[in-house]
């Protein structure tokens, strides 16, 4: 099954730091996967720009590398790469100086929608900004796109959020959380708003509880400088598990457009309880035969930054009150797990004798491996042995449903709805000073009482405590596999 690819209108899109590794793992590549499927024409043009003395030859050699090396096209239609090619420019600018961008507006169209895409350090988007408007780059079809993190806490957040709101208008801000461009993600929202068959049981009187896990095998790879400040409270929670706990959490809205959906996950963010600190455990990962510790990674032997996270957060609404909603994500875990699992109640009454055994509905999606969802339904054990009841998964992969390559990475989605104009799948900026407000007060008590992160095995599944914080409930976490 092949969806049909619109082409977006001609664009002008420019990388600031597209020479840099979100560029060429995941932007660049994302755009040329667009163009081989005919999203992107050859009248649309690709800037990059950075510091570094390039020639135009050399942009498209680090472009065509990237490909070769992140656009998982096991065999690449040379025809289609050159053609590609031919759509990039690159100018050498700097984000604090004032030579260059004249340059930059001699390569850009007057009738054309601009994408200004920031893949640079935060604290470079206040420069950026200020130069497009000096430089007179903008117009009313100008978009800006900004990268995480966005800020460090409330306060940070609301600074950013005012230094862009001086040069950009809301509606042309894309702040990028690339879970929300993940297709199980909004296949979620699908499911939710597209069936009858689970709206009815979305809420506490059927949902026992919800767990949300993002687990990574990787440990800080290289970004230790950045990670060691920021921990997996500030890298993971604050931005891509909220957004995945708005996401099921939320209200219907009343259309699929970008203000009804943004406006649904800010009541959301609103109505979180804040959260008691025994139900917060914070993890930090210990050495492998042949990897170091965390502290090892960082270089930094005192740390006490959180490479884990698991905690229980409660929404003070009518749809979920009583109903936990379980968060954890870690660095060094057993296995690259990715998924939300919805766990149903218990039927209020079994006709069953008790040896058939008693089992939960369970909705799991799944984020990665895979993407996908599985419904456990329970059904009676095949053969002539009784009533005895077991769990059998009805099981949707994407890839399978959909055929190989046919799932498009996060980010590519996530530019094609930046050159339409649809800002559905980003954070507005109050939505990400609220999840600030709600993740400040665990940080900073963190701080206040001096708490030094549990120590867990690599390879594990975090340290001991997070399993007592389900076990104490009666509950468990599905297994990291
Ligand atoms: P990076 O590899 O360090 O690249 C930074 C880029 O910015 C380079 O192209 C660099 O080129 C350019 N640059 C630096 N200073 C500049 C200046 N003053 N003016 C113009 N260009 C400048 O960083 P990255 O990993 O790509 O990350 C970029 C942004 O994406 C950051 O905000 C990061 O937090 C975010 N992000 C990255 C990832 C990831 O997987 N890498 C994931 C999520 C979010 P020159 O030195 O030549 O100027």
């Amino acid at each position: 099954m092949v969806s049909r690819v619109i082409p977006v209108d001609a664009f002008d899109l420019v990388i600031f730091g597209g020479t840099g590794d979100l560029a060429k793992r995941k932007i660049l590549p994302g755009l040329f996967r667009r163009f081989c499927d005919g999203q992107i024409t050859t009248e649309s043009r690709i800037i990059g720009a950075a510091r570094a003395d390039l020639t135009r030859e050399n942009f498209q050699q680090l472009v065509s590398e990237s490909i070769d090396e992140f656009s998982g096209i096991s065999r690449v239609d040379e025809k289609l790469r050159k053609s590609f090619l031919e759509i990039l420019s690159y100018v050498t600018v700097d984000a604090m100086g004032d030579s260059g961008w004249n340059d930059l507006k001699g390569l850009m169209r007057e009738k054309a929608v601009r994408a200004f895409y920031f893949s640079v350090s935060p604290s470079l988007f206040g420069d950026l900004a200020s130069r497009l408007k000096q430089f007179e780059l903008t117009h009313s079809e100008s978009r800006i796109v900004v990268e995480k993190p966005f800020g460090h806490d409330s306060k940070t957040a609301k600074a950013l959020n005012a230094v862009l709101a001086e040069y950009f208008d809301e509606s042309q801000i894309y702040r990028i959380d690339h879970y929300l461009g993940k297709e199980t993600v909004q296949n979620l929202m699908a499911v939710r708003f597209g069936n009858m068959l689970f709206e009815p049981l979305w809420n506490s009187q059927y949902i026992d509880h919800i767990q949300i896990t993002v687990a990574e095998t990787v440990g800080v790879e290289g970004r230790g400088g950045y990670y060691d400040q920021s921990g997996a409270m500030r890298d993971m929670v604050q931005n891509h598990l909220m957004q995945l706990l708005c996401l099921i959490a939320m209200e219907p809205p009343a259309r699929f457009e970008p203000d009804s959906v943004r406006d649904e996950k800010l009541k959301v963010i609103r109505a979180l309880e804040p959260v008691d600190w025994h139900h917060v455990v914070r993890g930090q990962y210990g050495p492998t035969d042949t990897r170091p510790d965390y502290r090892t990674a960082v270089d930094n032997p005192r740390s006490t930054t959180e490479s884990f996270v698991a905690l229980k957060a409660h929404i003070s609404n009518w749809r979920w009150a009583g109903t936990p909603f379980y968060l954890r994500t870690g660095k060094k875990l057993r296995a690259q797990s990715s998924e939300i699992a919805v766990v149903f109640k218990d039927t209020p009454h079994s006709i069953f004798d008790e040896d058939a055994g008693r089992h939960r509905n369970a909705l799991i999606i799944r984020l990665q491996p895979n993407e996908g969802m599985t419904l456990d339904v329970t059904i009676k054990e095949p053969g002539p042995g009784g009533m005895r009841l077991m769990d059998v998964p009805l099981d949707m992969s994407f890839a399978e449903t959909l055929g190989d390559n046919q799932v498009p990475d996060a980010y590519e989605r996530l530019i094609m709805d930046v050159i339409r104009g649809n800002q559905t799948l980003f954070m507005r900026g109050d939505e990400v000073e609220a999840a600030w407000a709600w993740t400040d007060p665990i940080i900073y008590n963190w701080r206040a009482r001096n708490d030094v992160p549990k120590p867990y095995d690599a390879g594990s599944a975090g340290p001991e405590d997070s399993l007592m914080l389900m076990h104490r409930d009666g509950r468990r976490w599905r297994e990291i596999r």
